[in-house]
């Protein structure tokens, strides 16, 4: 299937590592123009030309999506090498692990800014561009949380679920234009966030890493973590021309670990 994303332009957010580097790898080898952003140099410069050397069109920026300035630094890298985008993925760090009486005003108020604000302020500033070429793909990374609350992580359950909501709403703004808005919600996928999820398990638990990572097989039916390239595909399918059509919608990629008919 031509997924017709030859040419395009996508700012991948948060992808120097994990489930944003491989929508990156994935969007470059269909044949997309990127613009990567992560807060560490060193492992965003490594990805940067590890696409590079594998022909891929791609500028990369040092910038913390949870701050204006670093939206606006990956915005305007993306807008100077190419004076578009054409593909938004929204994505950052997870929230930190922990029940209710763990997180003070100040670890919600950074939560909200990582996962809720980074996703509208780098909407804010890509859609006028969208909306005058009359095409655009604005995608999501949320997580299975956003349809099922994952325990010990009332962040990520919580912010999840209005960045679901930004997204039903806006769908339907900007639908008129061409403009499809969609939520990507992996589940328990091999990447550093997981290992560092089981070793706090570990800790807390007192069990090890590799019992807490059981633990959570056990509850997929595919009896296996995701691999990042596997949430991947189904990024780039969505980005796609070929997806035109869906909008609104949460697709998670989840081994069959939501449990809801819908
Ligand atoms: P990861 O920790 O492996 O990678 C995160 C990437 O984001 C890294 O490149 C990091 O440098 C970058 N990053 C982090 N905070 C940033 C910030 N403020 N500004 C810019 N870049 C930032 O995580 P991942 O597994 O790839 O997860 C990506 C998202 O998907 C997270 O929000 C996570 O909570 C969510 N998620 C992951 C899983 C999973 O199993 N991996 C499951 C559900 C949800």
């Amino acid at each position: 299937m031509d997924l017709g994303l030859r040419g395009k332009v996508a700012l991948v957010a948060a992808s120097s590592r994990g489930l944003g580097r491989a929508v990156a790898e994935e969007l470059a080898a269909e044949g997309a123009r990127l613009c990567l952003c992560a807060r560490g140099e060193a492992a965003l410069e490594e990805t940067r030309a590890a696409l590079a050397a594998r022909g891929a069109n791609v500028v990369a920026v040092a910038a913390d999506v949870s701050t204006t300035e670093g939206i606006e630094a990956v915005v305007r890298a993306a807008l100077d090498a190419y004076d578009r985008v054409d593909i938004l993925v929204n994505n950052a760090g997870g929230p930190p692990a922990g029940p209710f009486e763990a997180h003070d005003a100040a670890a919600w108020e950074a939560a909200f800014r990582l996962t809720l604000r980074s996703a509208v302020e780098l909407t804010r500033a890509v859609l006028p561009g969208m909306k005058l070429r009359r095409w655009g793909r604005i995608l999501n990374i949320t997580s299975i949380a956003a349809k099922q609350p994952v325990a010990n992580l009332i962040l990520s359950n919580s912010l999840r679920a209005a960045v679901t909501g930004f997204a039903r709403t806006l769908a339907d703004e900007v639908a008129p234009y061409g403009i499809t808005v969609n939520n990507v919600l992996p589940g328990y996928t091999a990447t550093e966030r997981v290992v560092q999820l089981a070793e706090r398990a570990s800790r807390e638990r007192g069990i090890t890493p590799a019992e807490a990572m059981r633990a959570w097989v056990d509850e997929i039916p595919m009896d296996r973590l995701g691999e990042p390239r596997e949430f991947a595909a189904m990024v780039a399918f969505l980005a796609s021309e070929r997806a035109g059509y869906v909008t609104g919608q949460s697709v998670a990629v989840d081994g069959g670990w939501i449990k809801s008919l819908l």
